[in-house]
């Protein structure tokens, strides 16, 4: 099975191959991305023409795609009602973004749709890199302080725990973010806990089947 990812840096997308092969136990073949994004709307404005090149010009079974919550709405179990979506929260965006573009496409290469496999790192993907090192980031702890209006971290803070800057230079941070992500590769079970943005991208991944 063949995977795209589309994610706001090639950092994040070095990350994200380890963590996918992390949640199915098992390598894959990834798609070089035919579209760069840099952050937040970018992905969510390219991603139609994402879909619609890997489903027509491409064997890819699925699209993998991550971006940060940033200040945005965090999703919750709310939001999965049925015809529910929530227009600040950028789970419930991108999913429904998906959800438009596949649903015009004919069959194309053997399959009706793509996959959608979608997974919002809260409020960055740097928790996720800290998550197992650093017990007071959780996705939890965010949703707290935001209610409460005084943030346990900051973005910035995050990324100075990770790379010792928070402006580390590309390969740097690459390295960074592989040297954390080999820490949840054998068992993705802990950043599932604590990181339900990640959780709902593992369980979009658990959902294909071998041979789809
Ligand atoms: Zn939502």
């Amino acid at each position: 099975m063949k995977l795209a990812i589309l994610s706001e840096s090639p950092a994040d997308e070095a990350a994200l191959r380890v963590l996918v092969e992390g949640v199915l136990g098992h390598p894959f073949q990834f798609l070089p991305p035919a579209f760069r994004s840099r952050g937040w709307p970018s992905v969510a404005q390219v991603m139609p023409a994402v879909i619609r090149h890997l489903h027509f010009a491409t064997d890819a079974a699925g699209l993998v795609v991550v971006v940060d919550s940033d200040d945005s709405v965090v999703h919750t179990a709310e939001h999965d009602r049925p015809e529910y979506f929530h227009p600040q929260c950028r789970l419930c965006q991108l999913r429904a973004i998906f959800r438009q573009t596949s649903k015009r496409l004919p069959p194309a290469h053997g399959r009706e749709h793509l996959l959608r496999c979608i997974g919002v790192a809260v409020p960055a993907i740097e928790a996720w890199y800290l998550c197992g090192r650093d017990d007071s980031v959780r996705e939890a702890a965010w949703v707290e302080g935001q209610a409460r209006g005084t943030l346990p971290y900051t973005r910035a803070e995050l990324k100075l725990r990770v790379y010792g800057t928070d402006r580390p230079s590309l390969p740097y941070e690459i390295d960074c973010a592989l040297r954390e992500v080999a820490r949840h590769r054998p068992d993705t079970r802990r950043l599932e806990y604590d990181f339900p943005g990640f959780a709902a991208l593992a369980a979009d991944l658990r959902q294909w089947k071998p041979g789809n």
